[in-house]
Formats: C-alpha cells, structure tokens, sequence
C-alpha cells in the first residue's frame, strides 16, 4: 500500500462536485438505469466543421509544435480583435494571456497574486470552482449571500459590507453559472462606484457565457460599462460554452500588463503553452463566421422559455428566467418538509435530487454545492427531449410527495 499523504493545499479542497455527480449520473446509466442526466456544462452540440477543419489545416501546414507562452500571434489577434468587435475594449498584446481552458487563466490568476489569507469576495450562487481555487492558492473566500430576491445579483450595499483591508478580488461572473443572472448596465455603474471608492481592489470577471444570450439589449461587462475600471479587471473567457469547443481547452484573458506577465511566467513553468492545434482552431473560430453562435442561442432560448414555463407550472417549484447561459437555477423550498412515497422527509435540496434521481432518474445539482439553498441545478445544454422527459419526471415526482 502507498505511504503517499497529499500536500495541504489537496487536503484542503475538494473535487468539482458538478463532476463528481455527474459521474454518479454515468455511473448509474452504465449499470442500466434510465437516467435523465440535466448536470452537463458543456454544449450538446458538436464543435462547428469549419473550426474542426481548421485545426486540420493547422495539422497539415505543421503547427504541431510549442508556441510562445502567451499563444500564437493569431489567436492573440483573433482574441483583440474580438473584444474589439463585441464589446468595443481595446487590449495591447501584452495585455492578453491564453490558457487550457479559462479555468486555468483562473486558476493562474489567483496563483500569480494571493497569498497570506488575502480576501476574495464571491457572490453566491456561485461557480463551484471559485472557493476551492481560492483555498488552493492559499485565500479565503468571502462569500456574499445574494437571494432571488435580488435576482441571484451583488448589491452595492452587500459589495460594500463584505470588503476589508485584506480584499484583494471581487469574483463576477455574468451570465452566471448556476442562474444565468446578469448585471444590466445601470448595476455595474453601481457596483462601479463602490469599486472606484476602494482602488486595492481587482476584478476578475469571469465572462465565459457572455455570448450565450437571451436579451435583446446586448450583454454588457463591467469594463465596458466602467472603464475607469480597466487597469483592475481580468476578464477571462474561452471558447468553451461558445463555439462548443470545451475538449479543446482553450481560455484566455484580458487585463493589466502586470498580472498578464505574471500568469504568462507561471503558465511557462506550468504547460509552456495550450496546444498548438487548438490555438489555430480557437483562434478561427473567433475570428470567422459566428453563425455557429446564433443558431445555438436560438436553440438553448426555445429550450429555456419551455423548461421555464413547465417548472414554473409545477406546484412547489418557481424558476427565475435566465439571461443568458444554459442552466435554470430553480427554487425548491416548497418541496422542503414533505415525505417521498417512501416516508422519507425531504430536509435539503441534496435530499431533493437525491429523490431525483433514485425515484424518477433525472441527475440534478443541489443548490448547497453552489452556495445557496434550497434550489437546484438543471442544464438545458441537452435535447428538447431530454428536457421534455425531465420536466415531465420532475413534475411527477413532485406531485408523488406527500
Ligand atoms: N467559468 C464558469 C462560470 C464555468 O461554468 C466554466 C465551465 N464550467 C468555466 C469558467 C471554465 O471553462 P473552460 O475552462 O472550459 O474554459
């Protein structure tokens, strides 16, 4: 038997728990159980052919090589000239670093700058991801409650209550995983003001579904609705959620000279670079047609207003309509206190999708593992028919309580 004993900061965290549940959801699909599985965060739908055939194109001319550590001077360009296009920023070359996936840039960026307990505030729901990375690097995570009642969004008041000497980041992540909640332009100017009253504070805005959205009025981001704020956000994104593109891990970020520098020196003694063909495939898919982009938006648009509109019917579930990204975050404090046909007390939304998925077989997340209770997580990123059946379970289910 091994004597191996990992070090602290692995004892310290845990596992994704949106992975490990939906390894639950595979595993009881491979013993045979018809499972409904509504814990995906990642497209359905297959990465786009022409994006497939650049990175062929990339294999064929040889770009199967190491590139520079901050990626190849065209994923560089495609990345500027992105946020130039949608969201009229303007970043230099040094101020751009790309990654394997955004959760690294992430990751890279709490490495490169916490340390001795610094403070980060997270707004909560939030990605599961966020606490752990900061414990990791040796942060504390500062959670902020921000109820429905708020639609699931950081006041100033709260922002302003949970910052202290020790602050050093402010986590937002709009369109949000799990509610899909995002800040209108008016709301960042608020949040703004509190931020420029406390200038040690950095931002790290976490925009990956910044595209997957719903509105009519286009999605903003804190930079662009404050740019006074521009020197103190990272803003990460990737081509993940997107271009459908999550097995190609590529992620970038956006932000002040110095802290792009740093991420780029530890990403040099970490991967050296994201590989070389995703980079050409990343950086074709920002840069070419974005038909891809709409056509899915529409897809996950029709599938949010049904599965709202089924969850909302359902007695005991209420259902706040997302923004953008493709997950419902709904309330479930009605079922909160009832027996299953089992006689079994229903106390947490882990009970709830534990009931779930043992009596009709459809995976949900619990609301507790994204830091708020009592809701759970569903993924519309699946088939109008795998929504159809879960909504349909879920509604049995409930109505099976007693
Ligand atoms: N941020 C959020 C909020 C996410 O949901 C995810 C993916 N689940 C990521 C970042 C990371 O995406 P990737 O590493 O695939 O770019």
């Amino acid at each position: 038997m091994s004597t191996f004993v990992p070090a602290s900061r692995v004892s310290r965290i845990k596992v994704s728990p949106s992975t490990a549940a939906a390894a639950r959801a595979r595993e009881l699909k491979a013993a045979g159980r018809d499972i409904v599985d509504m814990t995906v965060g990642e497209p359905d739908f297959d990465t786009p052919d022409h994006v497939k055939a650049a990175a062929h194109a990339a294999i064929d001319r040889g770009e199967t090589k190491y590139t520079a550590v901050n990626g190849t001077p065209s994923l560089r360009k495609a990345i500027i000239n992105n946020f130039e296009r949608r969201l009229g920023l303007r970043y230099g070359d040094n101020e751009i670093c790309v990654g394997g996936g955004a959760k690294q840039i992430l990751f890279l960026a709490l490495m490169a700058s916490v340390e001795n307990d610094a403070e980060v505030i997270i707004p909560a729901p939030y990605w599961v991801s966020y606490p752990d990375m900061v414990i990791a690097n040796e942060g504390k995570p500062i959670i902020v409650q921000c109820p429905q009642e708020q639609g699931f969004k950081l006041t100033p008041e709260a922002l302003e209550a949970a910052i202290t000497p020790k602050t050093m980041w402010l986590i937002l992540n709009a369109p949000s995983n799990p509610t899909g909640a995002a800040y209108s332009r008016d709301e960042l100017h608020e949040l703004g003001k509190v931020l420029l009253r406390h200038p040690e504070i950095m931002i790290l805005s976490d925009d990956i579904y910044d595209q997957v959205w719903f509105k009519d009025e286009p999605m903003t981001t804190l930079v662009a609705a404050v740019p006074e704020l521009k020197d103190r956000v990272l803003l990460t994104n990737g081509v993940s959620k997107s271009y459908a593109m999550t097995g190609w891990r590529i992620g970038y970020g956006a932000g002040p000279a110095p802290l792009i520098a740093a991420i780029n020196k530890l990403q040099s003694q970490m991967s050296s670079c994201p590989s070389s063909v995703s980079q050409a495939a990343a950086a074709h898919a920002l840069a070419s047609d974005q038909g891809f982009v709409t056509d899915s938006v529409k897809v996950y648009k029709e599938r949010r207003d049904y599965a709202c509109r089924r969850l909302n019917a359902v007695p005991d579930l209420s259902c706040l309509v997302p923004d953008g990204a493709f997950y419902l975050f709904p309330n479930c404090a009605g079922v909160i206190g009832r027996r299953t046909p089992e006689g079994k007390v229903i106390e947490t939304d882990l009970d709830f999708v534990l009931y779930l998925l043992d009596g009709v077989g459809v995976a949900a997340l619990q609301g507790a593992a994204y830091g708020l209770s009592p809701y759970f997580r569903l993924s519309i990123a699946t088939s109008m028919d795998a929504i159809t059946e879960a909504c349909d379970r879920i509604e049995r289910a409930v109505g099976e309580l007693r």
